[in-house]
């Protein structure tokens, strides 16, 4: 891999673009089965949203970093690379802080804080929340029965009808904020139902025991097999060649880059749709495809970790996990390394809070408060970390804001039907595009899987 950019007129089977997850797997799959490939990047670096950096001495992740047993794509690859993969530390109790109550207990959230009645609230809303998403087919979510009049809501404005304990909605709210950087308000109802069932539902999608989606952590960092799969395939990857203009007519499809323009029969695009969306298409882009990028919106996130010699709270008796509904983070998880030599948490600024008022701060401004609130529940040791470290995803050229984009009510029952459908020569991946566990690094992995396949298919 790598050479110049001096390479015109030699026309490529197929250019991919973005080397993030989506676009790595596709660039192995296409290459894999003999087409040649170039694959372009934006940043100076593959990965996407899923970026490297060290703490105390430890390489850590600063993106995506958790895997779920339930994502074999992801399983498969990291296992075909050699990652080694340990199960995220959950003994102990877990401190939640919700409408001004908290408890330290073990277990789920709603035993430590929730009556009876409340408890039945919540079950209820979650089987309700189930009946509906089994009423959706994965693959076009638009095409379910109530598609329209779902799509027409706001998760909060389902909840404020479907909820009755204010407990229960304001879990709710905290649990939509962790999984999608965003609020009740801004999602529509169709979208999360998609959303969550793709992920194999509420349940798994929080859970960072046996089963769930936080189940497993790398060993060194996840990153390491974006790294390792763009060095091992077979394809010719140029950083630094941030895509500005896409065009085609009979002759093939030519993709601007640096000012250079590179000849191929098809072409993946495999950014985040706000990205997409600055790109020139020629001819334009039909206006259903146009409208989708424009109406996804990228969650607000700042990924934080905090490095102490050891795990400490461990000694107390806590699992190292905060969730609360009035601190700066509403997640915080211990992410120490398997031997437990350094004391690792790591957590996020999230939703409405990370673009109003922390990304504003700096890292600074969010160094003390995320120190202040650790000492509250953690004690005195909490004063002192070796070191803290924070990526602010908002402010990120080629990404804009994470996990993924989510889509406001209106997005998904008119515009859905684009997500996937190729324009002519050009192929759509990025975990937006996925069917299952879209947002994630496995739904990046299947887009691309999957739009590799549409062109191997042609
Ligand atoms: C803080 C954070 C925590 C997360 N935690 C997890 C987790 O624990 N587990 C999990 O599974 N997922 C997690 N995710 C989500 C996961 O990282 C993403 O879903 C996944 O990495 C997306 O991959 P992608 O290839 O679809 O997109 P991206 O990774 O965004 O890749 C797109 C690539 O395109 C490039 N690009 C953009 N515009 C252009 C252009 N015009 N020309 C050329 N290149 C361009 C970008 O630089 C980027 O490299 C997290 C994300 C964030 C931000």
């Amino acid at each position: 891999m790598g050479g110049t950019d001096h390479e015109t007129p030699k026309s490529w089977d197929a250019i991919v673009v973005g080397a993030g997850f989506a676009g790595l797997a596709a660039a192995e799959t296409l290459s894999a089965a003999g087409r040649s490939v170039l694959l372009l990047e934006a940043r100076e670096r593959v990965g996407g949203r899923v970026k490297p950096a060290t703490i105390a001495g430890r390489a850590i992740d600063l993106g995506g970093m958790w895997m779920g047993p339930t994502q074999t794509r992801l399983k498969k690859r990291a296992e075909n690379f050699q990652l080694q993969a340990y199960p995220q530390y959950i003994r102990g109790k877990t401190i939640t802080h919700l409408l001004g109550r908290t408890a330290k207990a073990e277990g789920d959230i709603e035993y430590a804080l929730f009556n009876i009645a409340e408890r039945l609230d919540l079950a209820r809303v979650a089987r309700k929340i189930e009946r509906l998403a089994k009423t959706l087919p994965l693959d076009a979510p638009w095409q379910a029965r109530d598609a329209h009049a779902l799509d027409a809501i706001t998760l909060e404005s389902w909840l404020q009808k479907n909820a009755y304990a204010e407990k229960t909605r304001a879990l709710m709210r905290e649990i939509t904020k962790s999984l999608f950087c965003a609020d009740t308000s801004q999602l529509s109802m169709l979208f999360f139902l998609f959303y969550t069932k793709s992920g194999g539902g509420l349940d798994v999608m929080t859970s960072m025991g046996p089963g769930g989606a936080q189940n497993f952590l790398f060993d060194g960092g996840v990153h390491q097999l974006a790294i390792k799969m763009s060095e091992a395939m077979d394809a010719k990857l140029l950083l630094n060649a941030p895509v500005t203009a896409i065009r085609y007519e009979e002759t093939g499809v030519y993709v601007e880059a640096r000012s250079s323009e590179w000849r191929a029969k098809q072409v993946i695009l495999a950014v985040p749709p706000p990205l997409a969306a600055k790109i020139r298409f020629s001819p334009a882009l039909p206006s259903i495809k146009a409208g989708l990028f424009r109406r996804q919106v990228m969650g607000s996130v700042i990924k934080f970790w905090v490095a102490y010699p050891e795990p400490f709270w461990r000694e107390d008796g806590l699992d190292g996990m905060i969730f609360s509904d009035s601190e700066p983070a509403s997640a915080i998880f211990d992410a120490s390394p398997p031997d437990g030599a350094l004391g690792l948490l790591s957590g996020f600024f999230d939703s409405s809070p990370a673009t109003n008022l922390w990304s504003p701060k700096g890292q600074d401004g969010r160094r003390q408060a995320m120190i202040k609130t650790l000492t509250r529940f953690f004690g005195d040791k909490a004063q002192e970390p070796l070191d803290y470290l924070d990526n602010d995803w908002t402010r990120e050229l080629w990404s804009e804001g994470g996990y993924s984009a989510y889509m406001p009510p209106g997005v998904l029952s008119h515009y859905g039907a684009a997500l996937r459908e190729p324009v002519g020569p050009i192929h759509w991946a990025g975990t937006e595009t996925a069917t299952e566990w879209t947002g994630y690094i496995d739904g990046a992995l299947q887009s691309g899987d999957r739009a590799a396949e549409e062109i191997l298919a042609l």
